[in-house]
This record gives C-alpha cells, structure tokens and sequence, in this order.
C-alpha cells in the first residue's frame, strides 16, 4: 500500500524510514514537494506515486498555524479544494499563522479583506484548538482524520473516472464482488488495485516520467500494462500453464484492460475459482517483482503451488463452523475452535501438487478471540510423501511463532501422526 507508507511518513517523519528518505530525497524540502531525484529507489518511485492519492484528502489540521502556508498548502476543510481561490494578496510563502489572532481565533476582519467570500466564509468555519498546538497532517474523509485503505481507494477512483461520482453503485459493486472473495485482505486489495489499473507497472511509472520507456523489463516485447504483468508476459504464463486454470481461456484477454478482464472472469468463473485466479494473479505480480528486484528466477511449479496453499488456507480458517451440512467427522476437521485465554494457536496446511512435485506451505496463527495474530506461506519441494508436507508446515508454523515471539500454543494440523511427533520430542525414529 503506497499510499498508506506515504501517509506514515506524514504521520511520523522522525521515523526510521522517514529519516532515511528524507535525507537521500527530500533535505532541504518535505514530502509534499519532494522530486524524484536521480537514482531513485523503487519504493520512492512508488511512494510519489502514491503521493497523488494523498494530496487529493490529506490536509492540515491547523494548530499554531506556523507549518502551513496560506496558499501552497492544504488546508480549508471543503471537498472540492483545499486551497484557497482567491488570487494571493499578500506574501506566496505566507503561513496561516499570520491569519490568527492572539486569542486563537481568526482574524475575521483581515480574512474578509483578502479573500473571496467563500474562502473566507470556509476558513472561518476551520476549527481552531482551544489552545495553540502542533498542525498536523489528517485524512480529510475520515471522521478521525486517519487514512484508510478503502477511503484512499475511492479517491484512486475519482482519480481515474472523474466523472464517476464516488458513491455511484457501479463502483461499490466491483468493490463489493471483490471484497467478497474468501481471499487474504491483502490480495483483495491487489486485486482491487490491478482492476484500477493501480499497479506500479512500467507503464504507469513511465507516465508519471519515473522510467524512461513504457516496455516491460522482462520480456522487453510491449508495454507493461497490467494485464501484461498478469497475463501476457512470458513469466506470467508459465506460472499459468502450472495453474489448475489453464484451460480457462485466459489468454483471450492479452492486452485488454484489466477491469474489463476481471468483469469477463467473474461472469465466467465460479466463486472458488475467481478465488484461485485472483490468488495466482497476486503470486504473479510478487513473482515478477522478485525476479526484476531481486533477480530470483522464477519457479512456475512453486508459484502454482503457492497459489493454490492461499486458497486453501483462507478457506479453512474462513469456514470454521461454518457448515452445518458436513458430517461429524468432516466437522472434526474444519471447525475452528479457539485456544484457552491468553494462548495462541497455530493452524497448518500443506497445499501438494503431486505432479509438479511442489507444495505449498501455509501456517496461519489466532488469539483466543480468532483474531489473526500472523501468517505466513512458504513453498517447498515435495518430498516423498504428504505427510512431510504437513511436517514442514508444522515446522513454519513454529517458525512464525518463534518470530513473533508467541510462547503459549497449540498447533493444530490434519495430520495427527504429524503432531503425536511434535509433541513426542525424543525419540522419534522418523525422517520427520
Ligand atoms: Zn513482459
């Protein structure tokens, strides 16, 4: 999320990346009015282009008034401008300061003079603290003035339509297809930003003049829309040949607008499979930035795999107790039932493509609330049986917790030889 990084430098420019970035990109300036610069990093690249969604609902909340100039800055709380209209008639770099009395009220008569009537009448409304404090930076569309992923979203969207209105149903019906997915609220997020053609794809840095050509760095062959990334890049279709989708005719949409794409697939899938090609879109877009950033090859059979564990493990945390339908021994198996007061527990599964001789390792971990404390998802390759599988499953699952350093847990798998071996600690005679 781009834009929420951007918004947490806002928030806490002391903070470790804040000092780091403010140092190499913005010294003598700030985040608002910071440039590219040369060399710029990838995650500058895409913290100016988040920076866009930002500038049009963040604005000051006006304190002493000392931080924030009149003209350049925004400030009036009103929808369509956080600037003033009127032409400056006093000092460019001048500060809000200066329009406020020693009282900590506006100076109504001096407002009145130099600005137009609507700007004055909306900079007398601005709320001013009952004692002077800090300005600081909020989120206009939000009742406590902090950023939120959807409400950042419905302005990428005026953004992009700005003639759709932001409530329209049109665009709440996509936001609610894919919210409705059983996926990991990150990849519904990606999903969400694929189809607005959100994504820092090469195209989309060239237009904002971050990359010097629009082509796709990998096969250099065209553009790199987003659809290209997804779809039509040779790395995009091998991990596709892998997908138990392949045949689902994809490829039709090469070159096509990714909302478009999305609206065809979500007319000719089923739920449990738009869940899986939305899963294998996100490893997709991860396996490319891999390969570009960090030069990792691609693993097609691993990326497949990695999809399909996704899924898989969503679902099951997802449709704990959920069935009433399913027999007592299915029951057994899927509802989830929370550990004691103050424990954690930790649920794995080991996703196996037995052709491919690859699997997909997911290991999610809840309080005793059922709230989701951490997860992670590995690939592997399959060894001789499933049951190892599930073993090294268990194995991350203890990785994760040691990581958040989690002391009190169960670990739940399929598998009850798998925990008998756990729990057993000595003595074991198995490869596991
Ligand atoms: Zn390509």
């Amino acid at each position: 999320m781009v834009a929420k990084q951007g918004w947490r430098i806002l928030q806490d420019p002391n903070s470790l990346t804040g000092q780091v970035l403010k140092a190499r990109y913005f010294k003598c300036s700030d985040f608002w009015n910071a440039n590219l610069g040369s060399n710029p990093s990838f995650l500058w690249r895409c913290l100016l282009w988040g920076r866009q969604v930002l500038k049009n609902g963040a604005r000051w909340r006006i304190g002493r008034g000392d931080m924030v100039q009149v003209y350049k800055s925004n400030w009036i709380p009103r929808l369509n401008t956080f600037k003033p209209f009127s032409i400056p008639s006093f000092p460019e770099d001048a500060k809000v300061v200066e329009l406020i009395d020693a009282r900590n009220q506006w100076k109504a008569d001096f407002i009145l003079e130099y600005f137009n009537k609507e700007d004055a009448a909306a900079i007398m409304r601005t709320p001013l603290p009952r004692s002077p404090k800090m300005d600081e930076v909020c989120w206009h569309f939000d009742k406590k003035g902090m950023y939120t992923v959807k409400s950042g979203y419905k302005i990428a969207l005026r953004l992009k339509y700005p003639d759709i209105p932001s409530t329209s149903e049109d665009c709440s019906c996509y936001w609610k297809a894919i919210w409705r997915l059983e996926l990991p609220e990150k990849t519904k997020i990606f999903l969400w930003r694929a189809a607005q053609n959100m994504l820092p794809t090469v195209e989309n840095l060239w237009k904002k003049k971050v990359t010097a050509s629009p082509l796709c760095q990998i096969c250099r062959r065209s553009v790199e829309i987003v659809s290209h990334a997804l779809i039509e890049c040779k790395a995009a279709g091998k991990i596709w040949k892998q997908s138990i989708l392949t045949d689902k005719g994809i490829e039709v949409y090469k070159g096509q607008d990714m909302l478009e794409v999305w609206f065809q697939m979500s007319k000719r899938l089923c739920k449990a499979d738009l869940e899986l090609l939305g899963a294998t879109w996100w490893i997709t877009w991860n396996t490319r930035n891999r390969l570009l950033f960090k030069g990792e090859k691609i693993n097609s059979n691993v990326s497949a795999a990695k999809a399909q564990a996704i899924v898989k493990a969503y679902r099951r945390v997802k449709h704990v107790g959920s069935s009433q339908a399913a027999n007592r021994e299915d029951k057994k198996h899927h509802q989830w039932t929370p550990p004691l007061a103050r424990s954690f527990k930790i649920n794995v599964d080991a996703a196996t493509n037995v052709e491919a001789k690859t699997v997909g390792l997911g290991a999610i971990i809840r309080d005793d609330k059922g709230r989701v404390v951490a997860a992670a998802v590995k690939p592997s390759r399959l060894s001789w049986d499933v049951q190892f599988a599930e073993a090294e499953a268990v194995e991350l699952g203890l990785q994760v917790a040691k990581e958040a350093q989690l002391t009190s847990i169960i670990i739940e798998t399929d598998y009850q030889e798998v925990a008998g071996l756990v729990n057993h600690k000595k003595g074991s005679k198995t490869e596991i």
